[in-house]
This record gives structure tokens, sequence and C-alpha cells, in this order.
């Protein structure tokens, strides 16, 4: 399984399409990628099997300024369209793609969500949806509703999140728990990626991201916040291929 995301190019789905493909040796049983290209389209894009089936399916109007992709190995919900990623909010605003497992689910599910449409027998749609929720209902900032998730979810579970509003089409918010995720620092633009790898042919200017943080990404800006919102500090590293 795996992630990438982009954004600030006009080249982010094959960016997309290209970093799957390199995430393909960590398995997986489903693919699926969310676009926007920052004039009021997106696309959402998912199939069960080989990313040669989300290839086949990506019509020529599919294009975005920003964007996330995801391969699944299902671990909550059997390999189907529904079930794969990006998972998204009832209200269509919030995409997120997530590889681990949120170990409270049900319980946050329960707790807030009674009331709400699930599409999905996902985990990680819980998440998305008690976004949406803090941000619609409570008029939370995404920022603030993101940071309350992440305070909710238990800290057994694993996770590397990308999740884009698409009232902020330009920005990824981005976190971790003992999932694997990095950020990537490219020419004009910035990506995530599960591994350097995915995203060696764009760059190798890379961030790393500590576990309980919340990582903002910008085109031209990456913030890291801790999860009570204070800014920390971050050296880039470079990875050299001929070595
Ligand atoms: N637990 C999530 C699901 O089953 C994510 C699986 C993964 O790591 O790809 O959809």
């Amino acid at each position: 399984c795996g992630i990438v995301g982009v954004t600030g190019t006009d080249n982010s789905l094959s960016i997309l399409i290209e970093g799957l493909k390199r995430l393909e040796y960590r398995g997986y049983d489903s693919a699926g990628v969310y676009v926007n290209d920052q004039n009021g389209h997106d696309y959402l894009v998912k199939r069960p099997g080989r990313i040669s089936n989300l290839e086949a399916a990506l019509t020529d109007d599919v294009h975005g300024l920003a964007g996330i992709g995801h391969t699944r190995w299902a671990t909550h919900g059997e390999p189907n369209e529904a079930n794969a990623h990006p998972q998204y909010s009832q209200d269509d605003r919030f995409y997120l793609v997530h590889n681990g497992v949120i170990e409270n689910y049900a319980q946050l599910k329960k707790e807030y969500l009674a009331d709400v449409h699930f599409a999905s027998q996902t985990d990680t749609e819980v998440v998305v949806q008690l976004v949406d929720k803090f941000v619609v209902q409570d008029q939370m900032t995404t920022e603030a509703a993101l940071l309350k998730v992440l305070r909710l979810i238990s800290d057994d579970s694993s996770y590397a999140f990308v999740l884009m509003d698409r009232e902020q089409p330009d920005t990824l918010y981005v976190a971790k728990n003992k999932s694997p995720l990095l950020v990537g620092l490219a020419d004009g633009y910035n990506m995530v990626g599960s591994d350097a790898m995915s995203m060696i042919k764009q760059t190798n200017r890379f961030m790393e991201i500590e576990d309980h943080e919340l990582v903002i990404v910008k085109p031209d800006h990456v913030t890291i916040k801790d999860f009570s919102g204070n800014e920390k500090q971050r050296d880039t590293f470079t990875v050299d291929m001929d070595e």
C-alpha cells in the first residue's frame, strides 16, 4: 500500500500515477486518485485491482493542479470501488487517503457520527466524516478540525494521512503515526509520498515527518505543527541517487 500527494503543478495526475507505480512493490488490492484543477473542477477516480485499471478509467478531461493518490491493502471492508481511497465526506468536500488502521473507529463512529450516511465499510471514512462534521457543524477551521480528530484517534492506531479540502484546493494536510510518510520539495511545487523513491523523479530534497505532527503542504511552503498547534522547524535533507 502507498500514498502520493502533490500540489502546485499542472502535471499532478501523471506524477501521482508514476509515484503509485513506484510504490507497487509494497502490495495493494485497489487504487485511486483525487485531483482538483483549482478552477472549480475536481475528479475522484477509484478502481479495484491494478493501477492499469485506474489508468484506463482516467479520461482526458481528468487533470489537476493538486491531488492525492493511494494504493490500498484492505483491512476493513473488501477490496471494491466504494472501499478504495480517497474516502470522502458525505457533502463531497473532504478527500482523504490513509494507510494503516484506526483502532477506535467504531467507537468514534458511534459517539460522533450516528446520523451520518456512510458510503464504505472502511475505518478511514470515519476520519474524513469527522473532519467534515467539525468544520461544517461546529464551524471549526479545517486545520483545527483535523487536529481535534488526530487527538481523538487512539494512539495504538497507525496512519499515514493526506487530506484535501475542496475549498482550499492547493493545500495538503498531512499526518502520520507508525506508518511511513515523507515530504518532497520540488522546483516550484511540493509533494508527499510513502518513500523517497516515489518522488525521486521529481526531487531529491526531502523533509521528515514525525509522529504526532500536522504538516501543511502548499506549493511554495511547508508548515509543521505539534498537536497543540505550535510551529516546529525542520531541516531538509537530500538523497543522492548515485551513491
Ligand atoms: N484501513 C484502511 C482500509 O482498509 C487502509 C488500508 C491501507 O493501509 O491501505 O481501507
